[in-house]
């Protein structure tokens, strides 16, 4: 086949793949051009369905009718005086996002500067664009600033269209690109309406710096979460780039162990004033937690980085969510001292980590040698072993001293509670062998089971006397109600309560008396990060094991001998309790062979 060049629309389409992977793609590109245009309001408003209809509009510096139709046509750009690729101090600099969107949709371009040149129109300008083709260009009235109106994206082009997710994925990914961009811009009023109904609203700040940048965050998570504050490094400026090269500074908000959540959606990053999911950052922040918060669990934090621009290259990805640091190391070192730093002046120290050769010497025995459930069941001890344990809510002390009386070492493969270590641990004595439980991994394990039901027989759902309703944000609450099928066959009956509320109707028998409010937002969360109809099963293993948490004693909770037994009768009743819902195990074994060993006497 001849080689050919290809013709302009097309390589739009095909820049768009790059640049406009979805409606929230799209937004983004606007938004920050509308902040490039130095506006101090910007206003989004979206469809239902995430397609047929996104619509920016900012009071910003506008655009002559030449420069709009300059600004549709591709590798036109304002933003790039020079040829140096590291100097980037706007959002924008390719001259490809108008293009590559107006190349897929029905794209208009709506604009009036605040001093019109001389003979131009005084009153504003509108360009209408179809699937990149240019269907009308003439005078129009308008505010000052800039109106840009995306109508039926990908709508002719299904290839692209059956790539999207279902419309609430869309609509979430839309409002957290526009959370990001506004907690990043404090000084900018942003709102988001979907069909009208506003899911964001915050008004400018006046205060600079980190007071005004904290104030914008808290205002924008889902409902203040606890966080400490972060100032790390010299004094922020975050748009300045006047320290020469070497300086960095770190500034935001971390979040407190105690108000971790499921998954790491709310977290957010910013270098230089830019959103980005860089992956450095990500495990730095991990980092600063790892021995503040459990496996599985994922602080809230919104940390601005700052660094000079030379030291940072934002031109590395399309979406420029990754960039690229000269000096990696420094980078993450210093993020990990900044969130230490600030937890550490809250009060919040690590538990003591555990004796790495120690460990070492333990054996991990999800399967102890002569432990076969079966055996024990038949056996009968199992079979009366006391299930009243059932959280810190359903605990009978007395009925469980009376079902579990203390027994030989070796009746029971995981042995006799002797004791518990710092609140977590509880110490064992079996017939062989020292065994050492994680209390909090073992008893989710034990919750996540019964609740997925014992032979079949199905949950049991725990009705409330009254009805209890919890406010959540209205995405949380959609997520929430697309899944009350799903949550119900879990026990959990939920129902929509206006917009921005969930009314609890019952719980999970097993669970007690959970706070519904951090289990419906983790639930939530939970929903939003996994929304792939394929891995439905997946999901609800996710929902369960999240559920499951809320119902288990946390570690920290001081319990009785009688207690200790009873959870390690019920961890042998089970027979997938030797790993907790993370994967961990749930417990751990070291032989009197084992313990001859480290004394040396072997
Ligand atoms: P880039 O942002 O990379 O320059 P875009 O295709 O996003 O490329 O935009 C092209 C040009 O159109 C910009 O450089 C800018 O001059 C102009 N422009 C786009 N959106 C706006 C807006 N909201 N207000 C003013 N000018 C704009
Ligand atoms: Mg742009």
């Amino acid at each position: 086949m001849p080689i050919r060049r290809l013709p302009s629309h097309l390589v739009d389409r095909i820049a768009a793949g790059e640049v406009v992977e979805r409606p929230a793609s799209a937004v983004k590109e606007l938004v920050e051009n509308s902040l490039d245009a130095g506006a101090t309001r910007i206003e989004i408003a979206v469809s239902a369905d995430a397609t047929s209809l996104i619509q920016v509009v900012d009071n910003g510096q506008g655009m002559e009718p030449d420069q709009m139709r300059l600004a549709v046509e591709r590798h036109a750009t304002s933003k790039l005086p020079g040829d140096d690729l590291l100097q980037i101090c706007s959002f924008g600099f390719r001259g490809e996002a108008l293009p590559a969107i107006a190349s897929v949709s029905r794209f208009t371009l709506e604009s009036r500067v605040r001093q019109a040149e001389p003979g131009a129109s005084e009153t504003g300008w509108r360009l209408v664009l179809d699937q990149g083709e240019p269907v009308h260009d003439g005078p129009a009235g308008l505010p000052i600033g800039t109106r840009i109106t995306i109508e039926g994206l990908f709508a002719r082009i299904p290839a692209r269209a059956k790539f999207l997710k279902a419309p609430r994925t869309e609509i979430a990914a839309i409002a957290d690109t526009v959370r990001r961009l506004a907690m990043a811009h404090p000084a900018t009023a942003f709102r988001l309406l979907v069909d009208g109904r506003r899911l964001l609203d915050v008004a400018a700040e006046s205060e600079a710096g980190v007071p005004g940048l904290a104030r914008r965050v808290q205002a924008l998570l889902p409902d203040g979460a606890d966080m400490v504050p972060v100032d790390f490094g010299r004094a922020l400026a975050f748009s300045a780039d006047d320290g020469g090269p070497g300086w960095l500074a770190i500034g935001g908000l971390a979040g407190l162990p105690a108000a971790s959540r499921a998954t790491s959606e709310q977290q957010y990053l910013f270098v230089n004033g830019r959103p980005v999911k860089d992956r450095l950052l990500v495990g730095a922040l991990r980092g600063a937690y790892a021995e503040r918060l459990p496996a599985g669990r994922h602080a809230v934090a919104a940390l601005f980085v700052a660094l000079p621009t030379s030291d940072v290259d934002v031109n590395v990805h399309p979406a420029k969510t990754e960039v690229r640091f000269r000096d990696p190391q420094r980078v993450r070192g210093s993020l990990v001292t900044a969130v230490r730093q600030a937890l550490e002046a809250a009060g919040i120290r690590p538990v003591a980590a555990a004796s790495a050769a120690l460990g070492a010497a333990f054996v991990s025995a999800p399967q102890p040698a002569g432990y076969n459930p079966q055996q024990w069941q038949l056996g009968g001890h199992v079979a009366d072993a006391p299930m009243a344990w059932a959280g810190p809510q359903g605990r009978d002390p007395e009925a469980l001293a009376q079902m579990a009386p203390a027994p030989w070492p070796a009746q029971f493969p995981l042995g006799t509670a002797r004791g518990q270590i710092a609140n977590a641990y509880i110490i064992a004595e079996s017939a062989d062998a020292m065994v050492l439980v994680d209390q909090h991994a073992a008893h989710e394990r034990l919750v996540l089971e019964a609740m997925r039901g014992r032979a079949g027989a199905g949950p049991s759902a725990q009705p409330l006397l009254v009805p209890e309703a919890v406010t959540l944000d209205a995405l949380a609450c959609d997520a929430l109600e697309a899944a009350a099928a799903e949550l119900a066959g879990l026990g959990l009956e939920l129902e929509r309560f206006g917009p921005d509320a969930i009314l609890v109707r019952s719980v999970p028998a097993v669970l007690g008396q959970p706070a519904l409010g951090p289990l419906l937002r983790d639930l939530a969360d939970e929903l939003a990060a996994g929304d792939a109809p394929t891995a439905l099963a997946a999901r609800i293993e996710h929902v369960a094991a999240t559920i499951a948490c809320h119902g288990s004693v946390r570690a920290g909770r001081a319990l009785s001998l009688a207690e200790m037994n009873g959870l390690l009768r019920q961890m042998e009743a089970v027979p997938a309790s030797g790993t907790c819902n993370h994967g961990r195990p749930t417990f751990l074994r070291l032989t009197k062979a084992d313990l001859e060993r480290l004394f040396h006497r072997r």
